[in-house]
């Protein structure tokens, strides 16, 4: 095992968008450092965002970045987001001859509409040889000069750690939770990865609603049945269960709930409110309308037929129903009701809650309360958003924001 004799100022663990992040700002200030990536090449996880398209930020002013986030501790990330939030990031890009465009009004993606440009310009100011790969990091530990790390190759010094290893999303992307692992060797306080941002097993679906296998409902208000906690947006049946915008935000919490006990989703099978369904309804009524052509257009085909069937309701004109089954449809229309086996495993989850407490580090920082000299960023902090590009957004920031609070330190 070879051991450097050269002390960095800085070394980076892990080459996704935090750690890049930081090396950029350190290759622009001329610090002394390199990052570690124990893959061939870094940034593997970064590739495959979005559908390969990576949705690098979205168009929220910092207030509503973190109103929308669901973490209770959310305001740890306030001076960071202010300093480069989503608008530094478009900067950011634009200045390298990137433009980020404007989906949805709200997501912003590559114009070249491909992850590996976000990655090319992350990686194109970066001195080659500071970004040292094929690096597997497996101890950190702290000297009277900093850090020692040692890899699968070699020993390093530093003055200064910078931890960017993700979560355990994906491992096969290089993230699984490793920084966690230093963390506690050195007594710095996490919690768990859990997963968010994932699919829900309904074996309800795949086996009575098989029907509606690939049926999207759109922008529906989906609820945890006796919790106050709901998501609105698209919903996806699928042949194992949930998924769709809507079900990705809520996972995280059907995750506990599931811990509890027995978890039921309700949800309408229309974005129209409770008032508009019941006046479609009495209009019908006055019309005589086939109730099959009623649920029909107020739903799809199959969520009509899936209705129907159900409730062991023959297709016959409304007049000819009873109050009490028409009453009956009204609210499987508007509370469709799904018995939740599992979340998908945090492995396979799109992103992680959980990692470095925040209470751990400083917010000006990210730098470890305890340690002095060790910094966590992007994933691996106890820090995570909803889908939109929040994700990407915080782990650029964070990165920003410490590697800016150590050069004027250094
Ligand atoms: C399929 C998928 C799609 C996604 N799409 C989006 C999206 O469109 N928009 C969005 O905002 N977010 C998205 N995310 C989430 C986003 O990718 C992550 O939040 C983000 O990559 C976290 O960045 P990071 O730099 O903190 O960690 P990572 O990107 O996980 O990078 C960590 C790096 O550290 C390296 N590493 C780990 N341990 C060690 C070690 N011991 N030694 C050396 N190196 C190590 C890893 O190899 C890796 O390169 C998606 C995630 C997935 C899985």
């Amino acid at each position: 095992m070879k051991l450097f004799t050269i002390v960095y100022d800085v070394i980076v663990i892990g080459g996704g968008p935090a750690g890049l992040m930081a090396a950029n700002i350190f290759e622009q200030h001329h610090i002394n450092y390199v990052l570690l990536e124990k893959n061939e090449k870094p940034g593997k996880k970064l590739l495959i965002t979005g559908g390969r398209r990576c949705n690098v930020t979205n168009s929220y002013h910092v207030n509503e970045f973190i109103a929308h986030l669901t973490i209770p501790h959310k305001n740890f990330l306030y001076a960071t987001l202010s300093e480069f939030g989503p608008k530094e990031v478009i900067d950011f890009f634009k200045q390298r001859g990137l433009n980020l465009i404007l989906e949805d009004q709200i997501k912003y993606f590559p114009e070249t509409g491909k992850s590996s440009s976000v990655l090319d310009v992350l990686l194109s100011n970066i001195n080659k040889e500071r970004l040292l790969c094929r690096q597997f990091v497996k101890e950190v530990h702290q000297t009277e000069y900093g850090f020692l790390i040692k890899t699968n190759q070699s020993t390093f010094q530093t003055k200064h750690v910078f931890v960017a290893t993700g979560s355990n999303s994906y491992p096969s992307t290089g993230s699984n939770g490793d920084g966690l692992i230093f963390a506690k060797y050195l007594n710095i306080a996490s919690t768990p990865f859990t997963t968010a941002e994932t699919v829900v097993y309904a074996k309800q679906v795949s086996k009575e609603y098989a029907l509606l296998q690939g049926v999207s409902v759109k922008n529906t208000k989906v609820t945890i049945k006796d919790t106050k906690i709901f998501y609105q947006g698209d919903l996806l049946f699928t042949h194992f269960g949930l998924s769709g915008p809507v079900i990705l935000n809520l996972s995280e919490f059907i995750y506990d709930q599931l811990l509890k006990g027995n978890t039921y989703l309700s949800f309408g099978l229309t974005d129209l409110s409770e008032q508009e369904v019941i006046e479609i309804f009495e209009k019908a009524r006055r019309d005589n309308s086939q109730i099959y052509k009623i649920l029909e257009d107020l739903t799809t085909k199959r969520l009509a037929k899936v209705i129907l069937e159900k409730l062991g309701i023959s297709p016959k004109n409304i007049n000819e129903v009873s109050k009490k089954d028409i009453n009956a449809i009204i609210d499987m229309v508007l509370n469709f009701t799904i018995s939740v086996d599992r979340v998908e495993d945090k492995e396979k989850a799109y992103v992680n809650r959980g990692g470095i407490l925040t209470s751990e580090l400083d917010p000006s920082s990210m730098e470890s309360k305890i340690v002095k000299g060790i910094y966590f960023i992007g994933e691996t902090v106890d820090i995570h958003g909803p889908i939109g590009g929040f994700n990407i957004t915080i782990a650029l920031s964070t990165g920003y924001r410490c590697a800016k609070a150590i050069i004027s330190r250094l």
